[in-house]
C-alpha cells in the first residue's frame, strides 16, 4: 500500500477523529496512486494514522476508513454496515432510516438510506465508489432487499471525477414504493425524487408539531412530498395549505393527502414560496402556525451570508403571516449555518418584524443521522418552534 506522510503541523483535527485529509496537510506520497486507491497515512514522526482512499482530483485527498492496521476488504463494508445497522436498531429506528450516514458511520461518502425492503445509495467519492459492489453484497447479506437504487446523479460526484448516474442494483422493481412514518402512508418515488426520494431525518420532528397545530389554520412552505403538512392535517389541523415550485413534488403531496384521506384538510399548491411569503403578508393573510424548511441555501463558505438573508427573510415574513400567539416552525439543513448563527438569524427577524418570540422546541435531525462532534458536517439540521407574539 502506498504511503502517505503528513506534515509536522496539521490540524488537530485529524488526530482528533477527523477523517479527512486536505493536499496541503500532506507533505509526500511515496509513490504514485490511482485515484481511489488504498493509502496507509502517517504522521510525519513516521507514526501510523491510519487507512484510507485517496483521490488527488479532490480538495480532500485522503478519507480515512480506519484508524487501525486492519484489512480493508469486503468483510471490513460488511462490518461497518451491520454495526451501521445495530445502531439503528438500538436507537429505535429500524423501519425506514438512514442506515448509513456517512463520515458518522466512519464511511465517509457513503449514504445509504432504508425505506422498508427497499435500500437507496449515494458514493459520492470515488474511493467509496470502488467499493460498491462489496457495499452491495453487504446489504444483500444483511437484509435480503427487494430492491437496491443507486442515486449517484448528484454533482458533488463531479468534483472527484465522476460520472453522475442512477439506476438499479438489484433486479429491477416498481421505484414509487410506500412508506408508513408515525402511523402515516407516504409513496416515495426513490428514482425522481428529491436525493434519495425522502428526507427520513425530520421523522422526529414532525411529530414535534403534534400539539400545536390542534385546529389551526396552517402555512407550509417548501414542502416537497408534504409531509410535514400532512401530519398537521393528521394531528387536527382546520387547514392546511402547502406550498412548493416544484410541480413533481406537489402532485406527488396531493397523491400522499389522499392516500391518508386527510385530502379535504390539506392541499398543496406549486408556487413560490418568496413571493407567497411576501404577497400573502402584504394582503393581511393570516395563520395560527406557518412552517417553514427551505432547501440548503448555500453549499459553500463564501456565499453564507447571502443564506443568512434568505432565511431572514423568509422567516421575517413568515412571522408576519402569524396571528398574535402563533407559531413558527423553521428548519434550516445548511451544516455552513450553525445552530447559533440560525438562532441568531431568527432572532434578527423577530427583531424587524415586531416581535416577541419563545422558543418550544429547538432539534437537530433524528438519531438515525448521528452527530459526531468535531465533525461540523454531521450536524447540519436546525429544527426550531418558536411562539410568535406582538410587541
Ligand atoms: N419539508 C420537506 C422537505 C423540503 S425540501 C420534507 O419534510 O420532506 C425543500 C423544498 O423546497 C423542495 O421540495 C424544493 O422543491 C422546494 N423549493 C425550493 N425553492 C423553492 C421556492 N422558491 N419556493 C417554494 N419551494 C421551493
Amino acid at each position: 500500500m502506498i504511503k502517505v506522510y503528513l506534515r509536522k503541523k496539521i490540524a488537530p483535527r485529524i488526530v482528533n477523529g477527523h477523517p479527512w485529509i486536505y493536499g496541503n496537510e500532506v507533505d509526500r506520497v511515496a509513490g504514485t496512486p490511482e485515484a481511489g486507491d488504498l493509502v496507509e497515512v502517517h504522521y510525519s514522526d513516521g507514526k501510523f494514522a491510519g487507512i484510507g482512499y485517496i483521490n488527488p482530483k479532490s480538495q480532500i485527498l485522503v478519507r480515512l476508513l480506519t484508524r487501525k492496521q486492519e484489512p480493508v476488504n469486503e468483510a471490513f463494508f460488511f462490518n461497518k454496515i451491520r454495526t451501521a445497522w445495530e445502531y439503528r436498531k438500538k436507537t429505535g429506528y429500524t423501519e425506514n432510516c438512514r442506515l448509513v450516514f456517512g463520515e458518522a458511520d466512519y464511511l465517509p461518502a457513503l449514504i445509504i438510506d432504508k425505506f422498508n425492503d427497499y435500500f437507496v445509495i449515494q458514493t459520492l467519492s470515488l474511493g467509496i465508489d470502488k467499493w460498491k459492489p462489496a457495499i452491495v453484497k453487504a446489504i444483500n447479506e444483511i437484509f435480503t432487499p427487494k430492491g437496491i437504487y443507486e442515486r449517484n446523479d448528484v454533482p458533488v460526484r463531479m468534483l472527484e471525477g465522476m460520472e453522475q448516474q442512477k439506476g438499479f442494483l438489484s433486479a429491477p422493481f416498481d421505484t414509487k414504493i410506500l412508506i408508513q412514518e408515525n402511523g402515516l402512508k407516504f409513496e416515495v418515488d426513490i428514482e425522481n425524487g428529491q436525493k434519495t426520494g425522502y428526507f427520513l431525518d425530520q421523522l422526529d420532528n414532525r411529530r414535534a408539531i403534534q400539539h400545536i397545530v390542534k385546529g389551526a389554520e396552517v402555512l407550509g412552505a417548501f414542502t416537497y412530498t408534504g409531509t410535514f403538512e400532512i401530519h398537521a392535517a393528521h394531528y387536527g389541523a382546520k387547514s392546511v395549505l402547502g406550498i412548493d415550485i416544484s410541480e413533481q413534488a406537489v402532485a406527488q403531496a396531493n397523491k400522499n393527502a389522499a392516500l391518508n384521506g386527510l385530502e379535504k384538510i390539506v392541499e398543496f399548491k406549486a408556487m413560490n414560496a418568496f413571493d407567497v411569503l411576501k404577497d400573502w403578508g402584504k394582503e393581511g393573510k393570516q395563520y395560527d402556525v406557518v412552517m417553514l424548511d427551505p432547501p440548503a441555501f448555500t453549499k459553500n463558505r463564501e456565499s453564507i451570508d447571502k443564506a443568512v438573508a434568505g432565511y431572514k427573510e423568509i422567516n421575517l415574513r413568515g412571522m408576519k403571516l402569524l396571528r398574535n400567539g402563533g407559531f413558527l416552525v423553521s428548519s434550516s439543513c445548511t451544516n455552513l449555518v450553525s445552530p447559533d448563527l440560525f438562532l441568531q438569524t431568527i432572532d434578527m427577524a423577530a427583531k424587524d418584524a415586531r416581535k416577541k418570540i419563545r422558543q418550544v422546541t429547538f432539534n437537530a435531525q433524528a438519531a438515525d443521522h448521528p452527530i459526531i462532534w468535531g465533525m461540523d458536517n454531521t450536524n447540519y439540521l436546525k429544527f426550531l418552534i418558536v411562539e410568535v407574539s406582538d410587541k
